[in-house]
């Protein structure tokens, strides 16, 4: 890869890196793996917006990728700082870099690598999250195999003042570049909690409020069902629903009414509708 003419300006704690075959740019891409993501502990997230979220919700970055002319402006500069401020290696990168590291999809010209972080499993008395003064309601994804999916559900988890999400049995990872990126930042905001199928029986066996869970048999409209909190809501699997153990450890199993020729909605919109008919006496205008 010839290197790009366009001379980039340095200042101290800053690199300036033309190669594909540095160290760091290679470590960046291997993260596209989630072997690499699991061994590492680290994953990536693109784009100015996104990079000022976590540092909002007081994130660090490990590393800070700038391409040409990402430095500049009042959200490159407030970028920098928080980088340097938090010791982060800072990379000034070559276009040509920077088209291999950032999405093919709207490429953005500025990514950060962080340190993944795992929550505790809720309580079972859960209390309120940080400052939240809603009651506490937190989501289990049984089984999620869809990232896009993961990440829109942090997004509405987010949105809904939920408290977290637990990722129970074998599930996609919530800090794979889709997930993050359908997030939009809310995987630096929503505590992210996990477990296999028998710690989430353990867990909703000794809930102290309501145990929730979406079936496409439940016999209890979603509408009237009534959530005491603190609320385990339970959602289950893309293709096979929520397994039958989880299901037998439910309070109740609730159902969205449907018409129409499908049996079922997508899992994201479905977390949607639940989210926001528990938070109904929380949320107005
Ligand atoms: N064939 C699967 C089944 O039998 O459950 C469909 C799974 S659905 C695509 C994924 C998840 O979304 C379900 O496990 C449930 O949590 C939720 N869901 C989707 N539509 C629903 C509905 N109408 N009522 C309740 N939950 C629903």
């Amino acid at each position: 890869m010839p290197p790009d003419p366009r001379p980039i300006p340095l200042t101290s704690g800053r690199r300036a890196i033309t190669s594909l075959q540095n160290d760091s740019v290679k470590l960046i891409r291997s993260l596209e793996m989630r072997k690499v993501r699991r061994e590492t502990g680290l994953f990536v997230a693109e784009g100015a917006s996104v990079l000022l979220t976590a540092r909002d919700n007081g994130w660090s970055p490990r590393m800070l990728v700038s391409g040409p002319g990402a430095d500049e402006g009042s959200t490159g500069v407030a970028l920098q700082r928080w980088a340097e401020t938090a010791g982060a290696e800072r990379l000034d990168v070559s276009a040509a870099v920077l088209e291999k590291l950032a999405a093919k999809d709207n490429p953005q010209s500025v990514l950060g690598v962080f340190e993944q972080r795992w929550s505790s499993l809720p309580e079972p008395a859960a209390e309120p999250v940080g400052s939240s003064p809603m009651p506490p309601l937190w989501v289990v994804l049984e089984e999620i195999r869809d990232p896009g999916n993961l990440g829109t559900i942090m997004r509405t988890v987010d949105a809904a003042g939920a408290s977290g999400i637990v990722l129970a049995g074998n599930t996609c990872d919530p800090f794979s570049r889709e997930a993050v990126r359908a997030s939009m930042g809310s995987v630096f905001a929503v505590p992210l909690a996990r477990t296999d199928r028998a710690g989430l029986i353990a867990l909703a066996s000794g809930w102290t409020g309501d145990v929730a869970g979406t079936h496409l048999a439940g016999k209890i409209d979603y509408r009237g069902a009534g959530y005491r909190a603190p609320v385990l809501l339970i959602m289950g699997n893309e293709g096979a629903g929520l397994s039958e153990d989880v299901a037998a450890v439910c309070g109740k199993l609730v159902r969205i009414p449907m018409a129409g020729r499908l049996d079922s909605l997508n899992l994201a919109v479905a977390t949607a509708l639940m989210l926001f008919e528990i938070r109904r006496p929380q949320l107005s205008l």
